[in-house]
Parts: C-alpha cells; structure tokens; sequence
C-alpha cells in the first residue's frame, strides 16, 4: 500500500458486513468513503472461493484509496441453521418434525438442521427457536436413537422462513466445540489470504480461542490475525474474563445472546461484556440490530438510533451492521447513518461530559512503558491543549493503548506496516496511516506534522503530543514522548 490518507469522521469505528446487497469493488468503495474501516465476511453463508475473491476486491479497493481497510472473516462455529428446501412459511399450531443432517430428506413435514449431535440433546419441553427466535417450536415428541433420531415439534409462534435460518436450542446443551473442523479449514485458508481479524462464533472460554490462534500462527506470513471472541453464549458470559483474555477484540453478539439467554438480560450483559473488554484493554464491538429496519427503509427508528448512541456511550470501540448492509435495500445509507449519530454522540460528549476517565486497565508486569507514556500523553494533552496525537510505531500495543485513553482529539498512529495499520481500524479514536520506512525522529515528525496539517487538524502555533512506541518484543525499548509546537513552514515542527 502506498502513502497513507488519513482517516477522519468520528472516532466510534464501524464493522459493516459484506453480503449479496455489496460485493462489488464500487459498492465496497462507496461503504469505505461512507465510513466502513473493518469489513466482515459472514462465513456461515456464500463459498469459501467467492470469499476468498471479495478479499481480493478489498484489497483492489484499498490500494486504490489509500486507505488501510481490515477483514474479518466471521467463523460459522457450531451455528446450527436449517438445511434442504424449508417451507416459506410455519403457520402457528402447525406440526413438524425436526431431523438431523444424517437424514438429509427433503419430505414434506420435515425440517432438517445442519448440524450433528444436536437433536440428541433435546428433550420434550424443549424450546427450539428458528431465525434469532422469531419463529418458535416446542418439543413435544422424541423418537429413536443416535443418528436417527427424530423430534417432533409444534410452532407456538409462526412466521416467514429463509433457507439457512439460524437455529437455536436454549434450553439443551449439545457438547459442540466452538472450532469446528470446517471452521479450521476456513481459518487457515483466510489467514492465507491475509484476513486481519478472525471471529470466533459461539465460543465457550479462553481454551477455544487459544487453540484456534496456535493452529492459525504458523499460517501468517507476517503478522497473525487478529482473534475476535464473540460472546453469544451463556458459557462466555461465565467465563468473561477468561475469553476478554484470551482474545485481541471481543464482539457482543447481541443476536444469539437474545436467544440464548433471557432477552431481559441482553442490555445488562452488553455492558458487563464491554466494561470487561475496556478494564483488560481489548477493543470492543457492539453488534446486531443496530439499525435492522434499514434492512427495508430509508431511515431507522428512533429506539435503534438511540441504541447505536447508547452503545457509544458504554464505551464501544465499534458498531457492526450484519443485515442492514449485506442483504438490506440501503447499505451506504446505513453506514452514513451509524456515522451521523456516532458525530451527533461524539459532540455531545465533547460539549457535556468531564473528560471520559478510561477504566483501569490491567496492566502487564512485563510492559509498564507505554501504558504509562499513553496515560502521560492524555495528561500532556489536556494540559497543553494539544490538538493532535501523533504516534510512531511497528507494535499494535501502541495504537491499543493510546485508543484505551479515550483521546478526544485525533490520533494518528503512522506505520511502515499496512498489516497493523488495517488492525487498527477497529481501535476508536486511531487515525492509522501507512508510510514508507522512516528512520529517525526528525523524518517522523516531518511526516507526521505534514499529514496533520493537511488534514487541517493541526495549524501553525499549535501543540501536539507525539509518542513513540518501539514494540513490546524490542530487547532496549526506546518507547518516548514528547510535545512539538507546529512552525510556520508547511510540516515544520519545533
Ligand atoms: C450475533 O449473533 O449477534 C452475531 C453477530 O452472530 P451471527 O451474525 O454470526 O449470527
């Protein structure tokens, strides 16, 4: 990637999945210059190969935009969704009967689910909720064994259904891992391809996060991706801390959180998830619904536009848009809304609000620096009035630390890594912009006065602070900070 432009608009970064409504290079183009900094592969649907084409697209666009864009590819997991032909419609107090993949029949009457080892779990009692628990089946009936077992269900609450409907089972406890061996086929093959990020869906502990990220490490050719743990189940929940830990960046999965759990509980769950994330320091992203009746119309309701608010003001790094974007009518218009109510939050949080004090973050023994330099610059900052960060570094920690402290001012983080530069599309606040190699201190502050002053950000007079963070795995770091005052001469710095 050459020369980096940088990133403006609000701070609040956007996750926006790519689906049938936005694969081309125009439309990926249009959802960046909308705002779209991390853009998600959902890969429970579509193939493997024209995934691995859409990356090939992004990157298209990315080199001709100049700016870094990440992938997530989202991992299916054990997602269990309908298989074969279904109806497109259950009516409510309808019978059916639910049998597994070993079955594979497509007969009248018959629902099947993709999934093994499912179905052996259910008893009678059992609820089983179709398409994020719009459509509902109580179990009512269980017949044979093993792979041949078949349950029969009536619809409590009806509803249209799409093939490959999620289903969820609340009340049962199938024993699935969360990594499944097609998630592990995927996994290498998008860390081949150079996906920045992988999402684990449905992961019950820090166990199953560290074990896809040593089956992934050797896959890289530099930088492994990044692990994001999606927190959708009431295991994850229960070990919270242990799966914020493990991960590099957690995502709450409102969708499957709502079904398998009490829905009540989803709003109290989403902060406990992001107030863990921001205490150990990992990037957080709220996720689902956010703007879901953009999927039809021009515009949301007035309770999303305040959910999207309201997650800002938890505290989220970012927001992510499923359908809105990759099957809804209007998928530029949606990310320009996520982006208009983000600016609208973001001044009133400037204007009204006290500084945001960060949540302590639990720091590494090993690494004291620059935790206490990205603390020092908030401190320097505010006291001097400073109108930019300015930060040089081959360490994502850096970028990490410095969006931790919650700067209302932008701060650029430059890079000679477009691998970093594309991770740090997530962190809230941080500008990444890509360089050519720089050498010395003073090339920096060169480059670095310059991009902020074309920007307009930063004018003649004016102080910024700039960091230097040299990487945690350095044997001498020489992590430092410091304050300039921008010259008159165009990118002069004293
Ligand atoms: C969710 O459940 O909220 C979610 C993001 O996961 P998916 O879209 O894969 O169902």
């Amino acid at each position: 990637m050459s020369i980096g432009a940088s990133i403006g608009g609000p701070r609040t970064r956007f996750v926006v999945t790519l689906g049938p409504a936005c694969e081309s290079a125009e439309q990926i183009g249009r959802l960046v210059e909308a705002g779209a900094g991390v853009l998600r592969l959902n890969l429970s649907h579509g193939s493997l190969e024209s995934h691995l084409s859409t990356v090939a697209t992004i990157r298209q666009v990315e080199e001709a935009r100049g700016v870094p864009i990440a992938i997530m590819a989202d991992l299916p997991g054990p997602k269990i969704r309908l298989a074969g032909v279904v109806p497109e419609h259950l009516e409510t107090g309808a019978s059916l009967t639910m049998v597994g993949p070993e079955e594979g029949v497509d007969e009248a009457g018959l629902l099947s689910i993709d999934v093994r080892g499912v179905l052996q779990a259910v008893e009678i009692g059992h609820r089983i909720l179709i398409d994020d628990g719009n459509i509902r089946l109580l179990v009512v009936a269980v017949e044979g064994r093993g792979d041949r077992v078949r349950v029969g269900c009536v619809v409590t609450s009806g509803g249209a259904l799409r093939p490959r409907n999620g289903v969820n089972v609340p009340d049962s406890d199938p024993d699935l891992p969360a990594v499944t061996d097609r998630d592990l086929d995927f996994a290498h093959a998008m860390t081949r391809a150079g996906a920045d990020f992988l999402a684990v869906s449905f992961c019950r502990d820090g166990d199953d996060l560290r074990r896809l990220r040593s089956e992934v490490s050797g896959d890289a050719a530099g930088f492994a991706p990044g692990i994001v743990a999606k927190v959708e189940r009431p295991a994850a929940v229960a070990n919270l801390m242990d799966v914020v830990a493990a991960s590099d960046a957690v995502l709450v999965a409102r969708g499957d959180l709502g079904v398998e759990m009490d829905i009540a509980e989803v709003p109290v769950v989403q902060k406990r998830i992001v107030a863990a994330a921001r205490s150990a320091g990992r990037p957080v992203i709220v996720a689902t619904q956010m703007l879901q009746s953009m999927i039809e119309a021009a515009s949301p309701t007035r309770a999303e536009a305040t959910d999207v608010a309201n997650a800002i003001f938890d505290g989220a790094d970012a927001l992510m848009l499923s359908g809105e974007t990759a099957i809804g009518r209007h998928p530029v218009l949606a990310v320009e809304m996520l982006r208009r109510i983000a600016d609208s939050t973001e001044s009133w949080m400037d204007e009204r609000e006290g500084p945001e004090v960060p949540s302590p973050i639990l720091l590494e023994a090993s690494d004291p620096w620059m935790p206490a330099i990205a603390r020092g610059a908030r401190r320097i900052a505010a006291d001097l009035k400073a109108v930019a960060v300015l930060a040089w570094t081959r360490d994502e920690h850096t970028a990490c630390l410095l969006s931790h402290e919650r700067f209302r001012i932008p701060v650029f983080v430059f890079t000679d890594e477009p691998v970093l530069a594309r991770k740090m599309r997530l962190l809230r606040g941080v500008r990444p912009v890509v360089t050519p190699a720089i050498t010395s201190r003073d090339e920096f502050l060169r480059i670095a006065t310059r991009i902020a002053t074309a920007d307009g950000i930063a004018r003649a007079g004016d102080a910024c602070v700039f960091v230097h963070g040299s990487g945690r795995n350095e044997e001498r770091p020489t992590d430092a900070i410091g304050v300039i005052r921008i010259d008159d001469a165009p990118g002069g710095a004293s």
